[in-house]
């Protein structure tokens, strides 16, 4: 009946599958990885690599729950919390220099970059870290280090091999998998428990528009298609977190299968929705939820006038840097963006034109509005001041010497949050509130992160909970044949 057997199976090698890996396989556990791709990283090896401290448990815990309006229950944060503690000590244990990259603390908060300064708790959070290493995206050297030593331990790692079917045995739970490899369906049996992994659902437009509300692209990993969540479902879990994500503004062209993150070198432009009208602070919104404004709908005609919008700046901006981060993402695989944005102006991925008005008539909007748009957003940056979005006098920066350019411009994801959803042990549950037997779950699948997400937290949680996850999974009793 079984054509492999093991102890603890993991289902995806990104963060969360290689800290559970590691973390079970340390307990004494035979385990075996199996991961759709032909290589491992998932979207932690092209992430930023960035970790979250916490200086103070209890604030802290004020601060994610309260970031999570009240749909992550406290004991889960708290946990978290807990074992993030020793997420430096693990790392640095493991062969990784982990470096911070916030000033050091020398006068709590101000020294410290934290998302939502003025939310309950947040000054109880710690620096940003990293580990130290050759790349430009700490992601790239967070995984380096994780790989390196899934490659000198024991544990088992099957490329190429999607989990189709999570097998459940009534009386004693999750069993076993089917797993796909080399084009043949296998059946493998968890002596002890599986822990699901397998990252959110950053491809599956199907699950953007039903649990998101809309369309976005992704910036990380494509075998990102959801499957943890039909996994789970399939045998009962109950679902939490479908409608957070951390997402930013990026860009779409039809030769990659990612989306491209924004990012402007200098204050001298503004997005402008379809109709040809500002629409939000630019500068002022944190980098993980520049998706919101986006999905205004006008009630009127039904339609989502700022899906895409279209960033606009001046010749002063162009020549400042690339309008795009290419250093890291999927798309660092395919392309890297040009210093001067010369070669996208010719590839015809920005639009260029002599006057506002010409610039209009090339993205199709009107341009009697995109002209009032850029001179009243002007006319403000003279007075040093924006009624409209309240854009922090410092970035008020005119759009002047043309030529004038625009970029159609998306919602993209760093990461979905919803999935399974969990407890403090990382067990899945059912719609009952029970641990569904032997069945665990860690990462940015069913993640306790919601909408107000802060950053840095997700590979936290890859780290702590992939942690979590692998030392109940390997103490679980061996399940009888
Ligand atoms: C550009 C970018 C920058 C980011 N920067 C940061 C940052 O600095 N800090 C931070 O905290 N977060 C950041 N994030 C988010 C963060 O990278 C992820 O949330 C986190 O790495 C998720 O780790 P994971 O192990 O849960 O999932 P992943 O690393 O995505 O791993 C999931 C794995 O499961 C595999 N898989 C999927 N389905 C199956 C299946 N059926 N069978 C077998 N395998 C399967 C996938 O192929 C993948 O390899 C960033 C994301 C992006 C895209």
């Amino acid at each position: 009946m079984w054509q492999r057997e093991t102890d603890v199976i993991v289902v995806g090698y990104g963060g969360a599958g290689a800290a559970a890996a590691l973390t079970a396989a340390q307990a004494g556990a035979q385990v075996l990885i199996l991961e759709k791709n032909p290589e491992g990283g998932g979207n932690t090896k092209y992430s930023g690599g960035t970790l979250r401290t916490y200086r103070d448990a209890t604030k802290a815990a004020d601060y994610i729950e309260a970031l999570c309006d009240g749909a992550t229950e406290r004991d889960v944060i708290e946990t978290f919390i807990r074992e993030a503690e020793h997420n430096t000590q693990w790392l640095t244990g493991l062969g990784g220099e982990v470096i911070h990259i916030d000033t050091p603390p020398a006068s709590f908060p101000s020294s410290i970059v934290v998302a939502f300064p003025g939310t309950r708790g947040a000054d109880g959070i710690g620096t940003r870290t990293r580990i130290k290493g050759t790349g430009h995206a700490g992601g790239i050297d967070l995984w380096g280090v994780l790989e390196r030593n899934v490659a000198k331990s024991r544990i088992d790692v099957q490329y190429s091999a999607p989990v189709t079917e999570l097998l459940p045995d009534k009386s004693d739970g999750v069993v076993g998998v089917v797993a796909a490899v080399d084009g043949e369906e296998l059946r493998i049996r968890a002596r002890r428990a599986v822990i699901l992994t397998c990252g959110g659902f950053e491809y599956d437009t199907a699950m953007h528009l039903n649990f998101l509300g809309q369309r976005y692209f992704g910036l990380c990993n494509p075998g990102n298609t959801g499957d943890g969540i039909r996994l789970a479902g399939e045998i009962g879990a109950d679902l939490w977190h479908m409608n957070g994500v951390a997402g930013t503004l990026g860009y779409k062209f039809p030769e990659f299968p990612c989306g491209i993150r924004q990012s402007m070198p200098s204050a001298g432009y503004v997005y402008v929705d379809q109709t040809g009208r500002r629409f939000m602070d630019e500068t002022g919104t944190d980098a993980h939820l520049m998706w919101s404004p986006t999905s205004y709908i006008d009630t009127r005609t039904l339609r989502r006038t700022r899906i895409p919008c279209y960033v606009i700046f001046d010749e002063d901006t162009r020549m400042r840097g690339p309008v795009a981060a290419t250093g890291h993402g999927k798309i660092s695989d395919f392309y890297q963006w040009s210093a001067d944005n010369s070669v996208e102006i010719k590839k015809g991925w920005i639009q260029a034109a002599q006057t506002v008005a010409d610039l209009a008539a090339r993205i199709d909007v009107r341009p009697d509005y995109l002209q009032a748009s850029i001179a009243h957003y002007n006319l403000q940056c003279v007075g040093g001041y924006d009624a409209d979005f309240g854009r922090a006098p410092g970035m008020l920066v005119p759009l002047g010497r043309p030529p004038y350019y625009a970029i159609e411009t998306w919602p993209c994801l760093f990461n979905t949050q919803g999935g399974p959803k969990r407890n403090a042990r990382a067990q899945v549950l059912d719609y009952r509130g029970s641990p569904i037997k032997r069945l665990y779950s860690a990462g940015e699948l069913g993640s306790l992160w919601h909408r107000n997400y802060p950053g840095a937290g997700n590979v936290t949680e890859a780290m702590a909970v992939g942690r979590i996850a692998g030392r109940n999974a390997a103490g679980e009793p061996v399940v009888r044949a």
